[in-house]
Protein backbone atom coordinates (compact mmCIF):
# COMPACT_ATOMS: atom_id res chain seq x y z
CA UNK A 1 0.00 0.00 0.00
CA UNK A 2 1.21 3.39 -0.48
CA UNK A 3 1.35 4.57 2.75
CA UNK A 4 1.40 8.92 1.51
CA UNK A 5 -1.35 8.93 -0.41
CA UNK A 6 -3.00 7.44 2.39
CA UNK A 7 -3.24 10.62 5.28
CA UNK A 8 -6.27 11.31 6.20
CA UNK A 9 -6.61 15.03 9.02
CA UNK A 10 -9.08 14.17 11.17
CA UNK A 11 -11.70 17.22 11.97
CA UNK A 12 -11.96 17.62 16.44
CA UNK A 13 -15.17 15.88 15.92
CA UNK A 14 -13.33 12.75 14.81
CA UNK A 15 -11.07 13.35 17.21
CA UNK A 16 -13.27 13.46 20.17
CA UNK A 17 -14.73 10.07 18.85
CA UNK A 18 -11.20 8.57 18.12
CA UNK A 19 -10.77 9.05 21.75
CA UNK A 20 -13.49 7.11 23.15
CA UNK A 21 -12.27 4.30 20.83
CA UNK A 22 -8.84 5.05 22.38
CA UNK A 23 -10.53 5.01 26.04
CA UNK A 24 -11.78 1.38 25.45
CA UNK A 25 -8.54 0.36 24.28
CA UNK A 26 -7.48 1.38 27.54
CA UNK A 27 -9.70 -0.48 29.51
CA UNK A 28 -9.22 -3.63 27.49
CA UNK A 29 -5.80 -3.52 28.33
CA UNK A 30 -5.79 -2.28 31.70
CA UNK A 31 -7.93 -5.44 32.05
CA UNK A 32 -5.11 -7.30 30.86
CA UNK A 33 -2.49 -6.17 32.82
CA UNK A 34 -4.90 -6.51 35.99
CA UNK A 35 -5.08 -10.07 35.28
CA UNK A 36 -1.29 -10.90 34.24
CA UNK A 37 0.33 -13.44 36.58
CA UNK A 38 2.29 -16.28 36.45
CA UNK A 39 0.22 -18.80 34.98
CA UNK A 40 -2.61 -17.26 33.13
CA UNK A 41 -2.88 -18.19 29.09
CA UNK A 42 -2.18 -15.32 26.80
CA UNK A 43 -5.41 -17.04 25.16
CA UNK A 44 -7.14 -16.24 28.71
CA UNK A 45 -5.75 -12.92 28.88
CA UNK A 46 -7.69 -12.37 25.03
CA UNK A 47 -10.92 -13.10 25.79
CA UNK A 48 -10.80 -10.58 28.88
CA UNK A 49 -9.58 -7.75 26.63
CA UNK A 50 -12.30 -9.23 23.56
CA UNK A 51 -15.12 -8.71 26.41
CA UNK A 52 -14.04 -4.86 27.69
CA UNK A 53 -14.43 -4.49 24.28
CA UNK A 54 -17.72 -5.83 23.19
CA UNK A 55 -19.09 -4.63 26.81
CA UNK A 56 -18.28 -1.14 25.75
CA UNK A 57 -19.71 -1.61 22.21
CA UNK A 58 -16.68 -1.95 20.27
CA UNK A 59 -15.02 -4.33 18.00
CA UNK A 60 -11.78 -5.93 17.99
CA UNK A 61 -9.72 -4.14 15.16
CA UNK A 62 -7.09 -7.09 15.05
CA UNK A 63 -9.79 -9.82 14.71
CA UNK A 64 -9.39 -11.00 11.31
CA UNK A 65 -7.05 -8.31 10.27
CA UNK A 66 -5.90 -9.26 6.43
CA UNK A 67 -2.20 -10.90 6.65
CA UNK A 68 -0.64 -14.43 5.40
CA UNK A 69 -4.06 -15.80 7.13
CA UNK A 70 -6.74 -13.55 8.83
CA UNK A 71 -5.64 -12.45 12.50
CA UNK A 72 -7.37 -14.88 14.56
CA UNK A 73 -7.57 -12.56 17.75
CA UNK A 74 -8.10 -9.43 20.46
CA UNK A 75 -4.70 -9.02 21.41
CA UNK A 76 -1.28 -9.48 20.11
CA UNK A 77 0.85 -11.49 23.11
CA UNK A 78 4.42 -11.46 22.64
CA UNK A 79 6.62 -12.52 25.47
CA UNK A 80 10.50 -12.09 25.82
CA UNK A 81 11.97 -12.56 22.32
CA UNK A 82 8.75 -11.79 20.66
CA UNK A 83 8.61 -8.67 19.53
CA UNK A 84 5.00 -7.84 17.48
CA UNK A 85 2.48 -10.30 16.71
CA UNK A 86 2.45 -13.03 18.79
CA UNK A 87 -0.41 -15.08 18.62
CA UNK A 88 -2.64 -15.67 22.28
CA UNK A 89 -3.07 -19.29 23.17
CA UNK A 90 -2.15 -21.97 25.23
CA UNK A 91 1.25 -20.38 26.74
CA UNK A 92 1.52 -19.76 30.20
CA UNK A 93 2.92 -16.55 31.03
CA UNK A 94 5.96 -17.04 34.02
CA UNK A 95 7.87 -15.41 36.42
CA UNK A 96 10.90 -13.69 34.90
CA UNK A 97 8.99 -13.33 31.19
CA UNK A 98 8.56 -9.49 29.87
CA UNK A 99 5.20 -9.78 28.00
CA UNK A 100 3.78 -7.89 25.38
CA UNK A 101 0.23 -6.48 25.14
CA UNK A 102 -0.93 -4.94 21.72
CA UNK A 103 -4.41 -4.83 21.22
CA UNK A 104 -6.82 -2.34 19.09
CA UNK A 105 -10.49 -0.76 19.44
CA UNK A 106 -12.43 -0.03 16.65
CA UNK A 107 -15.32 1.85 17.95
CA UNK A 108 -17.83 4.35 15.68
CA UNK A 109 -15.94 3.40 13.03
CA UNK A 110 -12.71 5.13 14.06
CA UNK A 111 -10.11 2.63 15.32
CA UNK A 112 -7.46 3.23 18.67
CA UNK A 113 -4.32 1.51 18.70
CA UNK A 114 -1.46 0.99 21.37
CA UNK A 115 0.35 -1.47 23.54
CA UNK A 116 2.61 -1.95 26.19
CA UNK A 117 5.09 -4.28 27.85
CA UNK A 118 5.62 -5.71 31.68
CA UNK A 119 8.07 -7.50 33.42
CA UNK A 120 6.14 -10.59 35.25
CA UNK A 121 6.94 -10.94 38.74
CA UNK A 122 11.16 -10.48 38.53
CA UNK A 123 13.25 -9.66 35.75
CA UNK A 124 16.88 -9.06 34.89
CA UNK A 125 18.10 -5.73 35.25
CA UNK A 126 18.71 -5.59 31.26
CA UNK A 127 14.88 -6.72 30.93
CA UNK A 128 14.18 -3.70 33.30
CA UNK A 129 16.26 -1.39 32.05
CA UNK A 130 14.92 -2.19 28.17
CA UNK A 131 11.32 -1.40 29.42
CA UNK A 132 12.14 1.55 30.78
CA UNK A 133 14.36 2.80 27.72
CA UNK A 134 10.93 1.72 25.64
CA UNK A 135 8.04 3.47 27.26
CA UNK A 136 10.31 6.12 28.06
CA UNK A 137 11.57 6.59 24.25
CA UNK A 138 7.41 6.51 23.52
CA UNK A 139 7.37 9.66 25.41
CA UNK A 140 10.46 11.26 23.64
CA UNK A 141 8.85 10.32 20.03
CA UNK A 142 5.42 11.93 21.44
CA UNK A 143 6.60 15.19 22.33
CA UNK A 144 8.08 15.47 19.09
CA UNK A 145 4.49 15.04 17.44
CA UNK A 146 3.49 18.89 17.23
CA UNK A 147 3.12 20.90 14.40
CA UNK A 148 5.63 21.96 11.92
CA UNK A 149 7.87 19.18 12.77
CA UNK A 150 8.92 16.56 10.17
CA UNK A 151 7.78 13.04 10.59
CA UNK A 152 11.75 12.74 10.67
CA UNK A 153 11.88 14.65 14.16
CA UNK A 154 10.05 11.90 15.85
CA UNK A 155 11.63 8.65 14.09
CA UNK A 156 15.53 10.05 15.03
CA UNK A 157 13.93 11.37 18.57
CA UNK A 158 13.33 7.73 19.51
CA UNK A 159 16.61 5.85 17.40
CA UNK A 160 18.83 8.43 19.03
CA UNK A 161 17.72 7.51 22.51
CA UNK A 162 17.18 3.78 22.16
CA UNK A 163 20.56 3.59 20.53
CA UNK A 164 22.77 5.75 23.51
CA UNK A 165 20.96 3.02 25.88
CA UNK A 166 22.72 0.30 24.10
CA UNK A 167 19.57 -1.10 22.64
CA UNK A 168 18.46 -1.48 18.72
CA UNK A 169 15.43 -0.61 16.71
CA UNK A 170 14.13 -2.61 13.79
CA UNK A 171 13.67 -1.65 10.36
CA UNK A 172 11.01 -3.42 8.94
CA UNK A 173 8.04 -2.33 11.60
CA UNK A 174 7.07 1.20 12.01
CA UNK A 175 4.32 3.61 13.71
CA UNK A 176 1.59 4.75 11.41
CA UNK A 177 -1.19 6.78 10.77
CA UNK A 178 -4.74 5.63 12.31
CA UNK A 179 -8.28 6.70 11.97
CA UNK A 180 -10.99 4.92 10.35
CA UNK A 181 -8.14 2.44 8.98
CA UNK A 182 -6.32 0.75 11.31
CA UNK A 183 -3.05 1.49 8.94
CA UNK A 184 -2.99 4.49 7.42
CA UNK A 185 -0.40 7.08 5.97
CA UNK A 186 2.10 8.53 7.08
CA UNK A 187 4.33 5.50 8.51
CA UNK A 188 6.82 6.75 10.90
CA UNK A 189 9.32 4.89 11.43
CA UNK A 190 11.59 4.30 14.99
CA UNK A 191 14.48 5.08 12.62
CA UNK A 192 14.77 7.91 10.60
CA UNK A 193 16.66 12.13 10.16
CA UNK A 194 15.63 14.86 11.79
CA UNK A 195 14.35 17.64 9.36
CA UNK A 196 12.86 14.97 6.56
CA UNK A 197 9.61 13.52 6.06
CA UNK A 198 5.88 14.81 6.01
CA UNK A 199 5.72 18.26 7.94
CA UNK A 200 3.28 17.01 10.93
CA UNK A 201 -0.15 19.25 10.90
CA UNK A 202 -3.08 19.47 13.77
CA UNK A 203 -5.67 16.81 12.92
CA UNK A 204 -2.75 13.95 11.90
CA UNK A 205 -3.29 10.93 14.18
CA UNK A 206 -0.72 8.64 14.18
CA UNK A 207 -0.44 5.59 16.46
CA UNK A 208 3.27 5.73 17.45
CA UNK A 209 5.03 2.54 18.28
CA UNK A 210 8.66 2.31 19.25
CA UNK A 211 9.92 -1.68 19.48
CA UNK A 212 13.60 -1.76 20.77
CA UNK A 213 15.62 -5.09 20.64
CA UNK A 214 18.34 -5.66 23.19
CA UNK A 215 20.67 -7.40 20.81
CA UNK A 216 19.98 -6.84 16.92
CA UNK A 217 17.58 -4.32 14.48
CA UNK A 218 16.82 -8.05 12.52
CA UNK A 219 13.90 -9.55 12.91
CA UNK A 220 12.36 -12.76 11.96
CA UNK A 221 8.55 -14.20 11.08
CA UNK A 222 8.33 -17.83 13.18
CA UNK A 223 6.32 -20.80 11.27
CA UNK A 224 2.96 -19.21 12.33
CA UNK A 225 3.42 -16.58 9.80
CA UNK A 226 2.61 -13.88 12.16
CA UNK A 227 4.76 -13.72 15.27
CA UNK A 228 7.67 -11.40 14.67
CA UNK A 229 10.84 -12.51 17.34
CA UNK A 230 14.20 -10.71 17.25
CA UNK A 231 16.76 -13.04 14.93
CA UNK A 232 19.20 -13.73 17.47
CA UNK A 233 16.59 -14.25 20.36
CA UNK A 234 17.33 -11.30 22.58
CA UNK A 235 14.45 -9.97 24.44
CA UNK A 236 12.23 -7.12 23.15
CA UNK A 237 9.95 -4.65 24.08
CA UNK A 238 7.12 -2.71 22.49
CA UNK A 239 5.09 0.83 23.50
CA UNK A 240 2.50 2.53 21.55
CA UNK A 241 0.00 5.37 21.76
CA UNK A 242 -2.51 6.50 19.48
CA UNK A 243 -1.67 10.51 19.60
CA UNK A 244 -3.23 13.26 17.69
CA UNK A 245 -1.21 16.56 16.21
CA UNK A 246 -2.43 19.55 17.40
CA UNK A 247 -2.10 23.14 17.66
CA UNK A 248 -0.96 22.64 20.88
CA UNK A 249 0.49 19.78 23.00
CA UNK A 250 -0.01 16.68 21.10
CA UNK A 251 -2.89 14.54 22.36
CA UNK A 252 -3.18 10.76 23.47
CA UNK A 253 -6.23 9.19 22.79
CA UNK A 254 -5.53 5.92 24.01
CA UNK A 255 -5.79 6.34 27.40
MG1 LIG B 1 -0.73 -1.73 17.98
MG1 LIG C 1 0.04 0.10 15.59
Amino acid sequence: MSWERNIVLKSSAEIEIMQQAGHINALALEEVRKNIRPGITTGELDSLAEQVIRDNHGQPAFLDYPGPYPYPATINASINEELVHGLPGKRALKEGDIFSVDCGTIFEGFVGDSAFTVAIGDVSDEAQKLLEVTEKSLEIGIAQMRSGNHVGDVSSAIQTFVEKNGFHVPREYSGHGVGRKMHEGPQVPNYGLAGRGLVLSPGLTIALEPMVLVGTARTRVLEDQWTVTSADGSLTAHFEHSVAVTDGDPLILTQ
